[in-house]
């Protein structure tokens, strides 16, 4: 068995061409590991310097919005990587990022997942996976330490993610999708570990436009032994610092350790931040509809509007009931659980499930557990879709799993299908019921589910629903499929609506559950990531106040972090450790294990060239299309023009006025050394 090429790397990468149906081992440049620092630095510099794009997917049309879908094509790469933390006893880093054009967006999408799939990639002796082309049928890729084949699936086609898990129990770490992703559904997310998506970007659609139902990681106790860390005795010390930090915020009481982020909605609904009937508040009153901005353009309904909560409102939910107080309340016996080994905080609670009235006896495995929702799952499925209770949350964020589906972008899909419903702005002959798909709640199988906020069957039986449904068939769900934006578009097309107006996005990607009106500076975040609106790329360091003043001042530190976080996702560790894990713990850990004796500062000035690599990858991809960068960076109309209507931010949109979005914008691009069109020097 071949051992690590290099001190902290393997040095190779498995490159599957699924058109092919071929395999081989490619070769990493030392260079390319320490510049690129592994994970998200490095899968970056592979899918530029190796990407497989072939000028005919700019040929392809998207079946939803007619719009290019170049994400479709089977020469798109889909990269899987690990990076220098995994493997090794550096808490919280069981992580995996999987890098690729995103079906969602079209532009590049980093999004990561945990469990343990990334501890066995690297034990297993891989840096990560390259995998491009589309095979003719369902196949799996079966990797155990070096050896890997394709191995076809077709007793696997439609299985949930959970039962995808326990056919191939015993093959060691399983990624896999569910119908989500097999039917292309654009926000569709792979899941290891029962639960654990690497979420954001559809890259589960990526999946299945290949026909990859699943990736199973296996790694022998040989292989593991064959990892070349510099100096093992140096990266204890350095893990001994993360462990101490970690042990006091665990004995100060710090409440993340006992509610991971589920108390987020109390805290983001009193700054309005907490997403609401769709993004129409942030701070858990939903409005009466016909108050927004949006209302005043439109055209008179094409249906009749659906009468719920939100048309009568405004109607206040309870955060509290929302938050993960409420469902600790209700399961009392929960255990607080980590499923990133090895990981001291443990973030996450679960609870023995109960059958035919009697509680399940033992140890709960992930297959069969009843789990606490984090924040941004309470917030876009509960209070985004008018929910007020965390428990009324847990069906939803089920079927998401194990569908296989981003919670963030179901729950931005379904409500705003919900809010124009309630506006009477559907087409005629789609309606504004759909037919249960099966008996839940209050509903039996066959019966009308109308479209409306504040009904908890809902997001389960519609979703089951979109995924048995056909990508631009004509009908409701087939518009859906593409998600929120693609949705907005095809009923503003058919009706006159402003629907799009009712969308919440940045390039395309569903804004997460932190609303920047509420936020100075949190715009300019969401238009500068790469990805688009996500709320893992950026942070600042003290509350920045309300967007009423200019956010002018925050870009230096806005680069700062930007490029803090790009090191903390190349040796891959979980956001929710870089409180207890101070930056020269992290370069201590990262010469440690590589000889290499780079500073912190080495580290984010290498992050930078990584962030303007990416930026430079996708200013190409909107100049061929004929489309200007510094009009993608802009965030979605609700977002810049319709203000909060209560709470702290009551008044606010996302900057103080559109010169200081164009300033603030502007003086990005110079920081960042682009020039005033938003194009890095790397591709100039
Ligand atoms: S804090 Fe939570 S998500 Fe992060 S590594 Fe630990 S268990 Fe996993």
């Amino acid at each position: 068995m071949d051992g690590w090429r290099f001190e902290g790397f393997p040095g190779r990468v498995l490159y599957v061409d699924l058109s092919a149906n071929t395999l081989e081992t490619r070769t990493l440049p030392l260079a390319w590991c320490l510049e690129g620092m592994g994970g998200k630095g490095l899968a970056t510099r592979v899918l530029v310097e190796w990407d497989t794009t072939e000028p005919a997917a700019y040929d392809l049309v998207h079946p939803v919005t007619g719009g290019s879908d170049v994400a479709r094509h089977p020469s798109t790469p889909l990269l899987v990587f690990t990076g220098p933390f995994q493997g090794t006893k550096v808490g919280s880093a069981g992580r995996a990022v999987v890098v690729s054009r995103s079906p969602l967006t079209d532009v590049y999408i980093d999004t990561y997942v945990g469990g343990n799939l990334g501890h066995r990639l690297r034990e297993a002796g891989w840096d990560g996976l390259f995998v491009t082309g589309a095979s003719d049928a369902l196949v799996r890729l079966e990797i155990a330490d070096l050896e890997a084949r394709l191995v076809p699936c077709p007793e696997l086609k439609g299985a949930t993610t959970w039962a995808c898990e326990q056919a191939l129990d015993g093959l060691g770490e399983c990624f896999s999708i569910g119908s989500g992703g097999e039917a292309g559904v654009r926000f569709a997310s792979p899941i290891t570990a029962g639960r654990r998506a690497a979420g954001r970007g559809g890259t589960g659609a990526q999946f299945g436009f290949k026909r990859l139902k699943a990736i199973t990681v296996s790694a022998s106790t040989e292989a593991r032994d064959l990892a070349r860390i510099h100096d093992p005795e140096a990266l204890a010390a350095a893990v001994n610092v993360q462990r101490k930090e970690m042990g006091l915020k665990r004995r100060a009481g710090d409440p993340f350790y006992a509610f991971g982020t589920s108390r987020g909605p109390l805290y983001a609904s009193a700054n309005d931040r907490m997403p609401t009937a769709n993004y129409t508040a942030a701070d858990g009153v939903v409005p009466p509809l016909a108050s927004s901005a949006v209302a005043v353009a439109a055209a008179p309904p094409t249906s009749a509007p659906v009468p719920g909560m939100s048309v009568e409102g405004p109607v206040a939910l309870d955060a509290h009931r929302l938050s993960g107080e409420h469902w600790h309340d209700a399961h009392p016996d929960a255990k607080q659980s980590g499923c990133c080994a090895p990981c001291p905080i443990a973030c996450e609670a679960a609870d023995r499930p109960t059958v035919d009235g009697v509680r399940t006896r033992g140890r709960p495995v992930h297959l069969n557990r009843v789990e606490r929702p984090e924040y941004e799952t309470l917030a876009m499925m509960g209070s985004n879709l008018g929910l007020t209770s965390s428990l009324d949350v847990m069906d939803g964020n089920d079927a998401c799993n194990r569908l296989g589906l981003d919670t963030i972008s179901s729950g931005a899909a379904l409500s705003l299908v919900c809010e124009l419903a309630e506006r009477g702005w559907l087409p005629e002959a789609w309606g504004t019921t759909f037919v249960a798909p099966f008996a839940l709640g209050p509903y039996a199988e066959g019966d009308a589910v109308t479209w409306r906020f504040g009904d908890a069957a809902l997001p389960p039986l519609a979703l089951a629903a979109l995924c048995a449904a056909t990508p631009g068939d004509g009908s409701l769900f087939g518009a859906l499929h593409g998600g929120a934006v693609a949705f907005a578009e095809v009923v503003e097309s058919l009706t006159g609506h402003p629907a799009t107006r009712c969308t919440a996005h940045c390039k395309g990607l569903d804004l997460p559950a932190w609303d920047p009106r509420g936020k100075r500076g949190n715009a300019l975040a969401y238009m500068t990531a790469n990805v688009g609106a996500s709320h893992m790329r950026a942070g600042y360091k003290a509350p920045t106040g309300l967007p009423r003043d200019s956010a002018l001042d925050l870009v230096p530190e806005l680069i700062e972090s930007q490029n803090a976080i790009v090191v903390r996702d190349s040796l891959i560790l979980c956001a929710f450790a870089k409180g207890a894990s101070p930056d020269a713990m992290l370069a201590e850990a990262w010469t440690a294990i590589t000889g290499d004796e780079a500073t912190w500062s080495d580290l984010c000035q290498r992050a930078g060239v990584q962030w303007d690599l990416a930026r430079a990858w996708n200013v190409a991809h909107w100049r061929s299309l004929g489309r200007e960068a510094a009009a993608e960076d802009l965030l979605s109309w609700r977002l810049r023009k319709e203000p909060l209507p209560s709470g702290v931010a009551e008044g606010c949109v996302s900057f103080r006025d559109d010169d200081d979005e164009a300033a603030c914008l502007s003086a990005y691009y110079r920081l960042r050394g682009w020039d005033a069109a938003g194009q890095p020097e790397v591709n100039a």
